[in-house]
């Protein structure tokens, strides 16, 4: 199974604890605002996410998704 990390730029209010949080080091602070006028989190180093979901965890704005990818839907049938 393949997964997918999203972060909702637009809910996180930048707090900085999902980037401290990664045992990581993949999230950084954007210097781009979002929508609400917060510096968010974003994956500078994608490549090294293990998919822990502790950022997801401890987000308390619930901005960080981690979603299974399906593959091959097709061979199952
Ligand atoms: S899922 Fe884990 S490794 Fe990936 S960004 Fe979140 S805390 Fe870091
Ligand atoms: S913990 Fe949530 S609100 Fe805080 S910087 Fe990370 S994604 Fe944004």
């Amino acid at each position: 199974m393949t997964y997918k990390h999203f972060i909702d730029r637009d809910r996180c209010k930048g707090c900085g604890i999902c980037v401290d949080a990664c045992p990581k080091k993949v999230l950084e602070i954007s210097d781009e605002l979002n929508t609400k006028g917060y510096f968010p989190a974003f994956q500078a180093r994608p490549e090294d996410c293990i998919f822990c979901a502790i950022c997801c965890t401890m987000c308390p704005d619930v901005a960080i998704a981690i979603s299974e990818i399906e593959e091959e839907k097709a061979a199952q049938k």
